[in-house]
């Protein structure tokens, strides 16, 4: 409904002659999916929720008109008259910190004017004229950013080993292939804020010694991709990519190539082979794509989060970012908060942020006061961490010691009605139908736990069914060509570890 009440306020403005004198502006996502369509009123802030086109002339009328605040359309009315509290103020966004996500509902992501006004190309800017390229990846190291897209190893490190791979040619690659079931972090910022992507990946560019780039998008993202071409188009016309950028003999050329929406596309080989054109299958490493990466050339591969926090790094440095987080995980993570929690949404939050805090305090709680059973973080090749660990800390160490995985930040929350049997078998039936095919442990060994999973939840399980799928999980981890196989058991395993008794139960009870 966001078109229809923008269309009434575009009309109500004209109607009551304030259209030169009020700006109305289009934004994309501001994170607070439960309670959109949003709109907030500048300078102050006001926070209005679920607003309909049939609310915008009383808004125009008393808050625009007349001064005075529309109750019914805020988040929690206010006590008094002085307390009406800005969208900072409310718990969704008091704990959060904005950094990759700075932009998104604050800026009209097809006006790179709006982007540049909120600093936008000033780090790229610093970064060809003032740094040299190995001190631009000096800072990134610095800095402790490590990637987003699940595996956590140092980003400014993985530069460096592109930087220093022999080879003239080299390129820079964008995962934007998000296919994880209750993820849309990377859609929030290609559609939300696509110059922070794109500036930094010129800064990655410059420091690594690429010429040329691609953003692998998943083709089921048709606004993310329009977003990304408009905002290529607006970088190449202003100098800021293209040919001799800023007019410096710096040159970046930044293709678009849209996925067919095949999960495996999202390991870095796999995509990589995609982008030439082939089947999407991995291949095994080494040679890393540092070495021998996208036809046959040195490539380096970062997801968007990643590379959304480059130009901050560059902008308010290393120190200033390496202040967030824990001693190994530094920075924000961007989570996508989704199933029984009161407030789902898009969630930014420092690392090392208990569980706790982000789904009773930010979240607010389970839906209908139900009692909270776990959560399912880093989508199915995550784990499931349970009640009794709502206290673990949300840094990548913390995770894996708790059985899961940070992944690229899907969290799905469940409540007591949950069966954490048939949660393991939706997440490996995913996993299964998205496996490639190429290696044997994870095409059988996927299908055989995915079978034994349904024959539990149809209450024809025997005893030893445990057993098996404990080793199986630990086989197909063991020996899985990619990381689709050699996390697909996760949720199969964490489960057995924290809620065995939900397996023994369909079993031995036949519930
Ligand atoms: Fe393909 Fe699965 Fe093997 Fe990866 S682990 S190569 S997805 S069969």
């Amino acid at each position: 409904g966001s078109k229809q009440v923008m269309e009434a306020f575009a009309e109500e403005l004209k109607k009551n002659k304030l259209d030169q004198e009020i700006k109305l502006g289009e934004t994309d996502c501001h994170g607070f999916c439960e309670m959109g369509p949003l709109v907030i009123v500048y300078p102050e802030g006001t926070f209005y929720i679920r607003v309909k086109a049939e609310d915008v002339p009383e808004i125009v009328e008393e808050h625009l008109v007349k001064g005075r605040i529309v109750d019914r359309l805020l988040y929690k009315a206010p006590v008094t008259e002085d307390e009406i509290p800005t969208y900072k103020e409310l718990d969704f966004y008091r704990k959060q910190y904005r950094v990759a996500l700075r932009n998104c509902g604050s800026i009209d992501p097809e006006k790179i004017q709006e982007y540049i006004a909120r600093d936008g190309y000033a780090s790229l800017e610093k970064a060809v004229y003032d740094l040299t390229p190995e001190q631009v990846i000096e800072e990134v190291k610095t800095s402790g950013l490590r990637g987003r897209g699940g595996g956590g190893f140092s980003t400014g490190l993985k530069w460096e080993f592109c930087r220093r791979s022999p080879g003239d040619l080299k390129y820079l690659i964008c995962n934007a292939d998000e296919g994880d079931p209750g993820a849309f972090m990377d859609r929030s910022i290609l559609e939300g804020d696509p110059h922070s992507l794109i500036e930094g990946m010129a800064i990655a560019a410059y420091a690594i010694g690429c010429s040329e780039g691609y953003i692998y998008c998943r083709a089921e993202y048709p606004l993310a991709i329009k977003r990304l071409k408009i905002a290529i188009a607006q970088a190449e016309e202003l100098g800021l990519l293209g040919e001799n950028i800023l007019g410096t003999d710096f040159s970046f050329k930044l293709h678009i190539k849209e996925g067919a929406g095949a999960f495996v596309c999202g390991e870095e080989t796999a995509l990589m082979a995609s982008i030439e054109g082939k089947r999407g299958m991995p291949r095994v490493r080494p040679p890393f794509p540092a070495q021998k990466g996208l036809w046959d050339k040195p490539s380096n591969i970062n997801n968007v989060e990643t590379y959304a926090n480059v130009s901050v790094i560059i902008g308010k440095g290393a120190d200033w970012f390496g202040g967030m987080g824990t001693e190994k995980s530094k920075g924000t993570k961007v989570f996508a908060l989704t199933g029984k929690v009161n407030n789902t949404g898009l969630v930014e939050v420092p690392m090392g942020i208990p569980i706790r805090e982000i789904i009773f305090e930010i979240g607010g709680g389970i839906v209908g006061g139900k009692e909270y059973k776990g959560v399912q973080i880093g989508g199915p090749s995550g784990g499931c961490i349970p009640a009794s660990l709502m206290d673990t800390s949300v840094d990548y160490e913390s995770l894996i010691q708790a059985g899961a995985m940070m992944g690229s930040g899907g969290l799905v929350v469940m409540d007591e009605t949950t069966c954490m049997v048939d949660l393991a078998r939706f997440f490996l039936n995913f996993t299964q139908s998205e496996s490639c095919g190429k290696c044997t442990p994870c095409r059988e060994g996927t299908k055989r736990m995915l079978e034994i999973l349904t024959r539990i939840c149809d209450g024809e399980g025997v005893p030893e069914d445990i057993e098996t799928l404990e080793r199986l999980g630990r086989v197909i981890k063991a020996t899985a060509l990619c990381g689709l196989g050699n996390t697909a058991p996760n949720p199969v395993l964490s489960t057995l570890r924290y809620f065995r008794d939900e397996y023994e139960a369909h079993i031995f009870d036949k519930r």
